[in-house]
């Protein structure tokens, strides 16, 4: 997956708390430290700081929901746990993308012989017997 369509995936208030993030962590970094040269730069990167942890808690939201994953407890579990140890476990954990089903067109996961809604036969190229056994 791209980094582009990575980013499309983010919801629009995420990126905006984002955005918001990085301006108060800028102006607030940068008042503290106004007596050293190096301000601008110390404000600048808190605020990418703050302002990738709004985006990153944005992408794993829309992530777990498009894998079939409660999105809001793994949100709050990947913002809660200190020192990103929260983000590492999501993406080691995460279950893999779903397909949508031939029959509803709703999403199953790319192991399943069945899809759960509807009980449409999935058609899984890698697990299918080989035949011709007769
Ligand atoms: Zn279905």
């Amino acid at each position: 997956m791209s980094w582009r369509s990575g980013f499309g995936l983010i919801p629009g208030p995420a990126r905006i708390l984002a955005a918001l993030a990085f301006v108060v962590f800028f102006f607030a970094t940068f008042d503290h430290h106004r007596a050293i040269a190096l301000g601008t730069l110390t404000g600048l990167a808190g605020g990418t700081l703050a302002g990738a942890f709004f985006l990153l808690a944005g992408y794993v939201y829309a992530d777990a929901a498009r894998r079939g994953m409660p999105p809001i407890p793994w949100t709050a579990l990947a913002v809660l746990i200190p020192n990103c140890v929260g983000f590492v476990l999501y993406f080691l954990l995460r279950k893999p993308i779903l397909h949508p089903c031939p029959g509803c067109g709703r999403g199953v996961a790319p192991d399943a012989a069945f899809c759960p809604h509807c009980g449409q036969p999935q058609m899984n190229l890698g697990l299918q017997p080989s035949g011709k056994e007769s």
